[in-house]
C-alpha cells in the first residue's frame, strides 16, 4: 500500500466541519512514537474509538468492522504538537492583532494538535474562535486560551490596579473559559496575586519577565512565588537588576557558574522553560532553519506580499547573539535534567506563520545538542504536562484523545522530516493537510489599500 487511502481521508475531512460522531478506525502500517522509550515502533495498529487511542499496538484483524487507513512503510506517527507559546496574531500596517481564520488551519495543518496563545490581542475574539472549533464550525488546533496579557503588555493596564480588582478581572477570563495565564511586564505584588488566584482555579501561569530592573520581576523570585513556567530566558543572578534582561542576555556567557544555580531553582520547584529558541532567529539574522519548505508566503494576500517584499529585515544584532547565548543555556538546562517545552512565539509579519515554526523550533532544539527522541516528547508530552493535560494528551497511548500527525520519514535520523506531515487526527478525526492548507492560501491579511486601513 503506497499512502492513504485517499477517499477516506477525503470523507473524513467533510466530516470534520461538523458535529458527527467520529468514525471509529484503525491506523495501520509505517512507525508509531513510544515516547515512554522514545524511539519508533513499527505499527500493527491504532485502534480509534469515540475519538480517543483504544488500542495501540493492536492486531487489526481482532477489529475487524473498522474502517482500515494505511499507512505507507516509510510513515512516522508521531503525538500532536503541544505549542505552548502559539500566537495567533499578525502584525502589518502597524497593527497587531489575532488572525481567526488561517492561522487556526495552518495550524492544525502541521500537526500542532494544541495550542496556548501565551497573551492574546484579542480575548473575545480568541474565545469566539475556541467556540467554533469546538463546535465543528471551523478546522483548527485544541485552543487552550489564555486571554489577555497580565501586566503593561495589555492596552490600558495600570500597575495601581488593587489586589480585589486584579482578582475579580482574574475570576472574569476564568468563567470565560481561559485555560491558563500569561503575565508580560507584571509587577511582583501582581504575579503574586495571579500565580495565588490561577493556582485558586487549577490553572497555570507563564510569563515573560525581566531582570528586576525597572520594577520588572526576576525569574528567580517568580519561581519562589510558585510560577509554573517561564518563557524566553532562564534569569537569576546573571541577570543583575541594574540593567535590562536583554542588555545582560547578550553577553552572558551560558559557562558561567550563576547560571547552575538558576537551573538549580527550576529543577528543584519543577518549573518549565519555554525556550523559544526561534523567536530570536526571527528578529536576527534568520540563519539556519529559516527556510522555506512549504512558502508560507503564498497564504497572505497578493497586496500583503507585494508590501512585503518591498520592506527591509533590518537584523538585531542583540537578539542574534542572545540566540546563540540561549541554545547554549537551553542544552545546560535540558542536559541537568530541566523540563523544557515547545513554543513558537511567533507573531506574523508576513513572512513565517507559526504552525510552520513549530517544526523550526523543533530542528532549533536538536541544533542545540538535545537527541531528536527528548525534542519530540518537548513538543508533545512536556507540554501537555506543562499546562496539566498530561494524562489526556501528549502521547499515542490507550485512553488518551486521539491527536496524531503523520510524516513521512523517520525524524530521528533527520528531524527535519517533521516538516513532511501528511495526515492529521485530532480528536480522532483525519485531516488530509494538503485539502485543508489549499482551502486558505491567499487569504491572509487585507486585499487592498482600503482594506488595510480597518485592518
Ligand atoms: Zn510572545
Amino acid at each position: 500500500m503506497r499512502s492513504l487511502a485517499l477517499a477516506a481521508v477525503l470523507l473524513h475531512t467533510s466530516v470534520s466541519l461538523s458535529t458527527a460522531p467520529k468514525p471509529d478506525l484503525v491506523l495501520t502500517g509505517g512507525h508509531v512514537f513510544d515516547t515512554a522509550r522514545g524511539v519508533f515502533s513499527s505499527n500493527t495498529g491504532i485502534v480509534v474509538r469515540g475519538g480517543r487511542f483504544f488500542e495501540v499496538g493492536a492486531d487489526p484483524s481482532a477489529h475487524a468492522g473498522l474502517e482500515v487507513v494505511h499507512l505507507a512503510d516509510d510513515d512516522y506517527v508521531l503525538p500532536g504538537i503541544v505549542d505552548l507559546h502559539a500566537h495567533y496574531n499578525v502584525k502589518l500596517f502597524r497593527r497587531r492583532r489575532d488572525e481567526t481564520r488561517v492561522n487556526p488551519v495552518v495550524y492544525l495543518a502541521n500537526g500542532v494538535t494544541t495550542t496556548f496563545p501565551a497573551g492574546e490581542y484579542d480575548p473575545e475574539d480568541m474565545i469566539d474562535l475556541r467556540r467554533r472549533i469546538d463546535a465543528g464550525e471551523q478546522p483548527g488546533p485544541r485552543l487552550l486560551n489564555s486571554g489577555p496579557y497580565y501586566g503593561s503588555a495589555r492596552a490600558g493596564w495600570s500597575h495601581d490596579i488593587s489586589d480585589a480588582d486584579l482578582v475579580k478581572d482574574i475570576d472574569h477570563w476564568v468563567a470565560l473559559g481561559v485555560k491558563g495565564f500569561k503575565a508580560k511586564g507584571i509587577r511582583a505584588r501582581q504575579l503574586r496575586v495571579l500565580v495565588e488566584r490561577a493556582h485558586h482555579h487549577g490553572l497555570t501561569v507563564t510569563a515573560h519577565l525581566d531582570s528586576g530592573f525597572r520594577d520588572s520581576v526576576n525569574p528567580k523570585d517568580a519561581i519562589l512565588m510558585g510560577i509554573d513556567r517561564i518563557e524566553h530566558f532562564l534569569g537569576g543572578d546573571t541577570l543583575p537588576a541594574s540593567r535590562s534582561a536583554y542588555d545582560s542576555l547578550a553577553e552572558l556567557d551560558p559557562a558561567d557558574p550563576k547560571v547552575d544555580a538558576i537551573i538549580r531553582l527550576f529543577v528543584e520547584h519543577h518549573v518549565t522553560f519555554d525556550a523559544t529558541l526561534t523567536a530570536y532567529g526571527y528578529f536576527g539574522k534568520r540563519g539556519e532553519g529559516y527556510d522555506y519548505w512549504v512558502d508560507e508566503r503564498e497564504f497572505f494576500t497578493p497586496f500583503v506580499r507585494e508590501a512585503v517584499a518591498k520592506r527591509p529585515h533590518l537584523v538585531d544584532e542583540q537578539f542574534e547573539k542572545i540566540g546563540r547565548v540561549n541554545r547554549a543555556l537551553v542544552k545546560r538546562f535540558f542536559d541537568a535534567g530541566g523540563t523544557i517545552s515547545l513554543g513558537t512565539d511567533h507573531f506574523s509579519g508576513g513572512e513565517f506563520l507559526p504552525g510552520f515554526s513549530a517544526h523550526r523550533e523543533l530542528e532549533a532544539l536538536v541544533k542545540a545538542g538535545i537527541p531528536p527522541a527528548d525534542a519530540i516528547r518537548i513538543a508533545t508530552l512536556n507540554g501537555a504536562r506543562a499546562i496539566g493535560m498530561g494524562d489526556r494528551l501528549g502521547s499515542i497511548e490507550a485512553g488518551k484523545l486521539a491527536d496524531l500527525f503523520v510524516v513521512r520519514g523517520d525524524p530521528l535520523k533527520d528531524i527535519r522530516a517533521t516538516r513532511t506531515v501528511h495526515t492529521v487526527m485530532k480528536g480522532g478525526e483525519l485531516v488530509d493537510t494538503r485539502t485543508l492548507l489549499e482551502s486558505v492560501k491567499g487569504k491572509l491579511g487585507p486585499e487592498d489599500e482600503e482594506a488595510a486601513k480597518a485592518w
